[in-house]
């Protein structure tokens, strides 16, 4: 190996990237930050992350909402409304998107934002199970079988926005059958986006930007990829119906 820079690859892990054992080597890449605490703005990060997927399903919503008014003449003063907030919903969450790039960048290059690299590159990384708990848990769309969650992504073609439901979510308020109040919003958002410092805040973050979990040491790839017998089931339902 040539000379070193600050951030490059050690030995130990390049050998734990070659064993193709990846619990280890995300546990290894945050031990190193740990030994050096390295800057980075992670709460920030989360922050915007929250905001624009709030953003997004909020145009979900009100998208919904415009079809059901769309042709009905005598919604017109609706229907501009509507496309307003629509409207300021799309410029804001640009916005949002370069936030959350300037965040990233001031990453500092090293075994983490390798990890967090490695972890986010996959599509379906949110569907960790301590996330799909999480959401279950407040009463999102994984506590039912809709599966809005692990289509968001592929729906709205916005990479940044995929993940778990919002206060903003229109199937949970459906679901719910009512709409929340300011209070209820903010209970339900501090859930979502627990206070730095906190185990439950600890635990999202280990679980959404490397794949961990305390105590728990399967690889997170196979925790988020369904098992090759799911789908041959998903596949034989699907011709049964077809008969
Ligand atoms: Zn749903
Ligand atoms: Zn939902
Ligand atoms: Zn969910």
């Amino acid at each position: 190996m040539g000379v070193r820079l600050p951030g490059d690859s050690r030995q130990e892990e390049i050998d734990l990237e070659k064993s193709g054992k990846v619990c280890s080597l995300q546990r290894y890449r945050w031990n190193v930050l740990q030994d050096k605490k390295e800057p980075m703005d992670i709460a920030g990060l989360f922050r915007v992350e929250v905001r624009l997927r709030e953003n997004t399903q909020a145009q979900m919503r009100l998208t919904a909402k415009l079809q059901e008014v769309l042709t009905d003449p005598l919604q017109k003063t609706v229907i501009l409304e509507l496309q307003e907030q629509i409207a300021k919903l799309s410029s804001e969450y640009w916005d949002l998107e370069m936030r959350w790039w300037e965040i990233k960048c001031g990453f500092y290059v090293g075994p983490v934002s390798r990890g967090i690299d490695f972890w986010r590159a996959q599509p379906k990384w949110y569907m960790h199970p301590v996330l799909i708990e999480d959401c279950a848990g407040r009463g999102g769309c994984c506590a039912r079988d809709c599966g809005c969650c692990v289509h968001r992504e592929r729906r709205w073609g916005r990479k940044l926005a995929a993940g778990h439901c919002t206060t903003e979510c229109g199937c949970c308020e459906k679901a719910r059958g009512f709409e929340l109040s300011d209070e209820q919003k903010t209970r339900l958002r501090k859930l979502i986006q627990p206070e730095n410092g906190t185990v439950h805040y600890e635990k999202i973050r280990f679980a959404s930007l490397l794949g961990l979990e305390v105590g728990n040491f399967e690889n997170p790839l196979d925790r988020i990829n369904a098992p090759k017998i799911y789908w041959m089931w998903a596949w034989i339902l699907a011709v049964l119906a077809w008969l």
